[in-house]
Protein backbone atom coordinates (compact mmCIF):
# COMPACT_ATOMS: atom_id res chain seq x y z
CA UNK A 1 0.00 0.00 0.00
CA UNK A 2 1.59 3.43 -0.96
CA UNK A 3 1.99 5.85 2.16
CA UNK A 4 -0.35 8.17 3.01
CA UNK A 5 -1.52 10.62 5.34
CA UNK A 6 -4.33 11.59 7.19
CA UNK A 7 -4.93 15.52 6.78
CA UNK A 8 -7.55 17.58 8.82
CA UNK A 9 -8.50 21.14 7.75
CA UNK A 10 -10.36 22.75 10.68
CA UNK A 11 -12.32 26.35 10.06
CA UNK A 12 -15.14 27.90 11.35
CA UNK A 13 -17.72 26.81 9.00
CA UNK A 14 -16.22 23.47 7.25
CA UNK A 15 -14.40 20.86 8.68
CA UNK A 16 -12.20 18.99 5.42
CA UNK A 17 -10.46 15.83 5.53
CA UNK A 18 -8.75 14.03 3.36
CA UNK A 19 -6.01 10.76 2.86
CA UNK A 20 -2.86 12.72 1.37
CA UNK A 21 -0.54 10.22 -0.66
CA UNK A 22 3.49 11.30 -0.74
CA UNK A 23 3.45 12.89 -3.63
CA UNK A 24 0.93 15.31 -2.64
CA UNK A 25 -2.12 12.86 -4.61
CA UNK A 26 -5.58 13.69 -2.48
CA UNK A 27 -6.62 9.94 -2.51
CA UNK A 28 -10.27 10.61 -1.15
CA UNK A 29 -11.66 13.94 0.48
CA UNK A 30 -14.67 14.47 2.54
CA UNK A 31 -16.12 17.91 4.15
CA UNK A 32 -18.81 18.83 6.03
CA UNK A 33 -20.65 21.89 7.82
CA UNK A 34 -18.89 22.57 11.47
CA UNK A 35 -21.74 21.93 14.04
CA UNK A 36 -22.81 25.03 15.30
CA UNK A 37 -22.97 23.95 18.72
CA UNK A 38 -22.08 24.39 22.44
CA UNK A 39 -21.37 21.04 23.26
CA UNK A 40 -17.16 20.32 22.66
CA UNK A 41 -18.29 16.73 22.35
CA UNK A 42 -20.36 16.88 19.46
CA UNK A 43 -17.86 19.28 17.15
CA UNK A 44 -15.21 16.05 18.09
CA UNK A 45 -17.62 13.34 16.83
CA UNK A 46 -17.87 15.25 13.81
CA UNK A 47 -14.56 14.79 13.04
CA UNK A 48 -13.93 11.51 14.29
CA UNK A 49 -17.10 11.13 11.30
CA UNK A 50 -14.58 12.38 9.25
CA UNK A 51 -11.81 10.75 9.45
CA UNK A 52 -13.22 7.29 9.70
CA UNK A 53 -12.64 6.24 6.10
CA UNK A 54 -9.08 7.04 7.07
CA UNK A 55 -6.53 4.64 7.98
CA UNK A 56 -2.74 6.09 8.12
CA UNK A 57 -0.28 6.41 10.86
CA UNK A 58 -0.19 10.22 11.24
CA UNK A 59 -2.86 12.67 11.16
CA UNK A 60 -1.59 16.17 10.24
CA UNK A 61 -4.52 18.93 11.10
CA UNK A 62 -4.44 22.35 10.33
CA UNK A 63 -6.44 24.72 12.34
CA UNK A 64 -8.38 27.89 12.93
CA UNK A 65 -6.54 29.55 15.92
CA UNK A 66 -5.96 30.55 18.78
CA UNK A 67 -4.11 27.49 19.65
CA UNK A 68 -1.01 26.01 20.85
CA UNK A 69 0.41 23.53 19.03
CA UNK A 70 2.76 22.42 21.55
CA UNK A 71 0.35 20.50 24.35
CA UNK A 72 -2.13 20.60 21.03
CA UNK A 73 -4.88 22.34 22.60
CA UNK A 74 -7.46 24.38 19.84
CA UNK A 75 -9.64 27.39 21.30
CA UNK A 76 -11.12 28.77 17.22
CA UNK A 77 -12.59 32.33 17.36
CA UNK A 78 -15.59 30.74 15.44
CA UNK A 79 -15.93 27.25 16.66
CA UNK A 80 -17.13 28.92 20.73
CA UNK A 81 -17.74 24.89 21.83
CA UNK A 82 -13.76 24.21 21.62
CA UNK A 83 -11.95 26.13 24.29
CA UNK A 84 -8.95 24.84 25.32
CA UNK A 85 -9.65 21.26 23.79
CA UNK A 86 -7.05 19.14 23.72
CA UNK A 87 -7.23 18.07 20.26
CA UNK A 88 -4.44 16.23 19.81
CA UNK A 89 -4.55 13.86 22.65
CA UNK A 90 -8.20 13.11 21.66
CA UNK A 91 -7.59 12.09 18.60
CA UNK A 92 -4.15 10.43 19.59
CA UNK A 93 -6.73 7.87 21.95
CA UNK A 94 -8.97 7.97 19.25
CA UNK A 95 -7.26 7.03 16.26
CA UNK A 96 -4.35 5.34 17.51
CA UNK A 97 -2.50 7.77 15.31
CA UNK A 98 0.48 10.37 15.55
CA UNK A 99 -1.17 13.79 15.19
CA UNK A 100 0.40 17.25 14.68
CA UNK A 101 -0.84 20.28 14.99
CA UNK A 102 -0.72 23.68 13.26
CA UNK A 103 -2.31 27.13 12.49
CA UNK A 104 -3.90 27.27 9.17
CA UNK A 105 -1.98 29.79 8.08
CA UNK A 106 1.26 27.76 9.20
CA UNK A 107 -0.14 25.07 7.17
CA UNK A 108 -1.24 27.10 4.08
CA UNK A 109 2.30 28.33 3.95
CA UNK A 110 3.72 24.92 3.98
CA UNK A 111 1.09 23.48 1.46
CA UNK A 112 1.86 26.34 -1.06
CA UNK A 113 5.65 25.55 -0.50
CA UNK A 114 5.61 21.92 -0.81
CA UNK A 115 3.01 21.74 -4.36
CA UNK A 116 2.25 25.29 -4.91
CA UNK A 117 3.29 28.97 -5.82
CA UNK A 118 5.86 28.27 -2.81
CA UNK A 119 8.09 25.91 -4.79
CA UNK A 120 11.85 26.35 -4.44
CA UNK A 121 11.07 29.25 -2.41
CA UNK A 122 14.06 29.54 0.24
CA UNK A 123 12.21 32.10 2.64
CA UNK A 124 8.60 32.23 2.04
CA UNK A 125 5.90 34.27 4.07
CA UNK A 126 2.39 32.77 2.78
CA UNK A 127 -0.59 35.54 3.65
CA UNK A 128 -4.03 34.98 3.57
CA UNK A 129 -6.36 37.44 3.43
CA UNK A 130 -10.12 36.44 3.93
CA UNK A 131 -12.17 37.32 6.83
CA UNK A 132 -8.46 38.09 8.76
CA UNK A 133 -5.25 38.07 7.94
CA UNK A 134 -3.12 34.73 8.51
CA UNK A 135 -0.07 33.34 7.89
CA UNK A 136 3.28 31.39 8.15
CA UNK A 137 6.73 31.74 7.65
CA UNK A 138 8.63 28.66 5.96
CA UNK A 139 12.87 29.12 6.44
CA UNK A 140 15.37 26.40 5.45
CA UNK A 141 11.95 24.08 4.42
CA UNK A 142 10.45 23.70 7.54
CA UNK A 143 7.69 26.01 9.06
CA UNK A 144 8.81 28.44 12.14
CA UNK A 145 6.28 28.18 14.61
CA UNK A 146 8.19 30.14 17.67
CA UNK A 147 8.08 29.93 21.64
CA UNK A 148 4.68 30.37 21.50
CA UNK A 149 2.97 28.43 17.94
CA UNK A 150 2.29 31.41 16.64
CA UNK A 151 4.70 32.86 14.50
CA UNK A 152 3.65 34.27 11.07
CA UNK A 153 1.22 36.64 12.23
CA UNK A 154 1.72 38.87 9.37
CA UNK A 155 -2.21 40.32 9.94
CA UNK A 156 -0.94 41.71 13.49
CA UNK A 157 2.06 43.47 12.03
CA UNK A 158 1.71 47.33 12.69
CA UNK A 159 2.00 49.43 10.04
CA UNK A 160 1.52 52.85 11.21
CA UNK A 161 0.51 54.46 14.65
CA UNK A 162 -2.42 56.35 13.82
CA UNK A 163 -5.44 54.80 15.53
CA UNK A 164 -7.40 52.45 13.29
CA UNK A 165 -8.44 49.54 15.77
CA UNK A 166 -7.79 45.74 14.74
CA UNK A 167 -9.78 43.07 16.04
CA UNK A 168 -6.65 41.77 18.07
CA UNK A 169 -6.65 45.32 20.63
CA UNK A 170 -4.18 46.71 19.12
CA UNK A 171 -3.78 49.64 16.62
CA UNK A 172 -3.07 49.62 13.42
CA UNK A 173 -2.48 46.16 11.93
CA UNK A 174 -2.16 45.20 8.65
CA UNK A 175 -5.66 43.37 9.10
CA UNK A 176 -7.39 46.42 10.40
CA UNK A 177 -6.98 47.56 6.83
CA UNK A 178 -7.11 44.77 4.63
CA UNK A 179 -9.32 42.22 5.59
CA UNK A 180 -12.92 41.96 4.46
CA UNK A 181 -14.41 42.99 6.83
CA UNK A 182 -11.86 46.07 7.32
CA UNK A 183 -12.33 47.10 3.62
CA UNK A 184 -16.29 46.72 3.99
CA UNK A 185 -16.09 48.61 6.97
CA UNK A 186 -14.27 51.06 5.74
CA UNK A 187 -15.85 51.99 2.31
CA UNK A 188 -18.95 51.47 4.16
CA UNK A 189 -17.70 55.20 6.63
CA UNK A 190 -17.10 56.69 3.37
CA UNK A 191 -20.69 55.75 1.63
CA UNK A 192 -20.16 52.37 0.08
CA UNK A 193 -23.85 51.02 0.59
CA UNK A 194 -22.84 47.20 -0.06
CA UNK A 195 -22.35 44.61 2.80
CA UNK A 196 -20.11 41.91 2.22
CA UNK A 197 -16.40 41.71 0.66
CA UNK A 198 -17.53 39.73 -2.24
CA UNK A 199 -19.99 42.97 -2.59
CA UNK A 200 -17.06 45.18 -2.74
CA UNK A 201 -15.34 43.24 -5.39
CA UNK A 202 -18.37 43.25 -7.53
CA UNK A 203 -18.53 47.61 -7.10
CA UNK A 204 -14.57 47.62 -7.64
CA UNK A 205 -15.12 46.11 -10.72
CA UNK A 206 -17.48 48.66 -12.09
CA UNK A 207 -15.62 51.24 -11.12
CA UNK A 208 -17.14 52.51 -7.91
CA UNK A 209 -14.20 54.55 -6.70
CA UNK A 210 -14.66 54.08 -3.23
CA UNK A 211 -14.55 50.30 -3.58
CA UNK A 212 -11.71 51.14 -5.33
CA UNK A 213 -10.20 53.28 -3.03
CA UNK A 214 -10.78 49.91 -0.49
CA UNK A 215 -8.37 47.93 -2.19
CA UNK A 216 -6.08 50.42 -2.76
CA UNK A 217 -5.67 51.09 1.32
CA UNK A 218 -5.50 47.55 2.05
CA UNK A 219 -3.12 46.60 -0.37
CA UNK A 220 -1.10 49.21 0.53
CA UNK A 221 -0.66 48.16 4.47
CA UNK A 222 -0.30 44.60 3.24
CA UNK A 223 2.39 46.24 1.09
CA UNK A 224 3.90 47.86 4.12
CA UNK A 225 3.52 44.61 6.29
CA UNK A 226 5.21 42.47 3.78
CA UNK A 227 8.14 44.62 3.11
CA UNK A 228 8.45 44.82 6.97
CA UNK A 229 8.82 40.93 7.10
CA UNK A 230 10.67 41.13 4.28
CA UNK A 231 13.23 43.24 5.77
CA UNK A 232 13.49 41.58 8.88
CA UNK A 233 14.01 38.02 7.58
CA UNK A 234 14.51 38.82 4.04
CA UNK A 235 12.13 36.87 2.33
CA UNK A 236 12.27 36.05 -1.52
CA UNK A 237 8.54 34.98 -1.74
CA UNK A 238 5.12 36.12 -1.21
CA UNK A 239 2.18 33.83 -1.91
CA UNK A 240 -1.14 34.91 -1.24
CA UNK A 241 -4.55 32.98 -0.87
CA UNK A 242 -7.86 33.47 0.90
CA UNK A 243 -11.07 35.20 -0.18
CA UNK A 244 -10.22 38.70 -0.56
CA UNK A 245 -6.98 37.62 -2.64
CA UNK A 246 -9.62 35.34 -5.00
CA UNK A 247 -10.76 39.29 -6.24
CA UNK A 248 -7.00 38.66 -8.26
CA UNK A 249 -5.73 42.31 -9.90
CA UNK A 250 -8.20 44.35 -7.59
CA UNK A 251 -5.65 42.97 -4.77
CA UNK A 252 -2.93 42.47 -6.95
CA UNK A 253 -2.50 45.36 -9.19
CA UNK A 254 -2.50 47.85 -6.29
CA UNK A 255 -0.41 45.91 -4.33
CA UNK A 256 2.45 45.21 -6.96
CA UNK A 257 2.36 49.35 -7.42
CA UNK A 258 2.35 50.23 -3.58
CA UNK A 259 5.52 47.73 -3.40
CA UNK A 260 6.82 49.25 -6.31
CA UNK A 261 6.69 52.48 -4.20
CA UNK A 262 7.47 51.31 -0.81
CA UNK A 263 10.58 49.16 -1.64
CA UNK A 264 13.88 50.84 -0.77
CA UNK A 265 16.82 48.19 -0.02
CA UNK A 266 18.60 46.63 -2.84
CA UNK A 267 18.01 42.71 -1.07
CA UNK A 268 13.72 43.80 -1.17
CA UNK A 269 13.74 44.42 -5.31
CA UNK A 270 14.06 40.62 -6.10
CA UNK A 271 10.97 39.80 -4.15
CA UNK A 272 8.42 37.35 -5.59
CA UNK A 273 5.00 38.37 -4.72
CA UNK A 274 2.49 35.40 -6.09
CA UNK A 275 -1.07 34.15 -6.07
CA UNK A 276 -2.04 31.12 -4.18
CA UNK A 277 -1.67 28.02 -7.04
CA UNK A 278 -3.75 25.86 -4.61
CA UNK A 279 -7.37 25.35 -5.26
CA UNK A 280 -7.70 23.89 -1.67
CA UNK A 281 -4.62 24.84 0.53
CA UNK A 282 -6.35 23.48 3.97
CA UNK A 283 -6.10 19.26 3.38
CA UNK A 284 -2.55 19.92 1.34
CA UNK A 285 -1.22 21.98 3.84
CA UNK A 286 -2.26 19.49 6.69
CA UNK A 287 -0.69 16.51 4.58
CA UNK A 288 2.28 19.06 3.91
CA UNK A 289 2.63 19.24 7.97
CA UNK A 290 2.17 15.55 8.22
CA UNK A 291 4.78 14.60 6.32
CA UNK A 292 7.08 17.31 7.17
CA UNK A 293 7.03 15.87 11.24
CA UNK A 294 10.73 17.04 12.02
CA UNK A 295 12.10 16.54 8.32
CA UNK A 296 12.20 19.10 5.53
CA UNK A 297 9.58 19.07 2.60
CA UNK A 298 11.51 19.44 -0.10
CA UNK A 299 14.44 17.71 0.18
ZN1 LIG B 1 -4.14 43.17 15.29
Amino acid sequence: MTEAVMALDIGGTKLAAGLVERDGTVRSAVTCPTPATRDPEEVFGAVLDLLAPFEAPVIGIGSAGPLDPFRGTVSPLNIPAWREFPLTDRLRAARGAEVVLAGDGHCFALGEYWLGAGRGSSALLGIVVSTGVGGGLILDGGVVLGPSGNAGHIGHAIVSADGVECACGSLDCVEAYASGPSMVRWASSQGWSGRSGRELATSAREGHPVALAAFDRGARALAAGILSAAAIVDLDRIVIGGGIAAAGPLLFDPLQSWLAKLTGLGFLQGLEVLPAALPDAGVIGAAALAYQGSAQLNS
